[in-house]
């Protein structure tokens, strides 16, 4: 069983009974689940930023006024930022 603050489940037969199964060729963590044996990454390293950090980010952006010196401090791809950029204007809209 894996402790963390929220619960994972297996994709395949809903148990909880998941162990951690190292780390795949992309370097994501790997669960293994120990009732129907299905292997898979839970948390893929690319996908989800929190809020906090894409607040962070896009106050970096409004600093720089450039997506690639953006990409380039934070790692974050320019289609990423674009998407986030659009999302903002949209809600800050009256
Ligand atoms: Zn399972």
């Amino acid at each position: 069983m894996i402790t963390e603050t929220h619960t994972h489940h297996c994709g395949k037969c809903g148990s909880t009974n998941i162990v951690r199964n190292g780390i795949n060729r992309c370097g994501n963590q790997q669960y293994l689940c120990k009732d129907c044996r299905t292997c898979r990454v839970l948390s893929p390293k690319s996908v989800g930023y929190s809020a906090e950090r894409r607040e962070e980010i896009l106050a970096i952006y409004q600093e720089r006024s450039s997506m690639r010196g953006v990409e380039r401090a934070t790692g974050v791809s320019r289609r990423t930022l674009a998407t986030w950029i659009k999302k903002k204007s949209l809600s800050h809209q009256r």
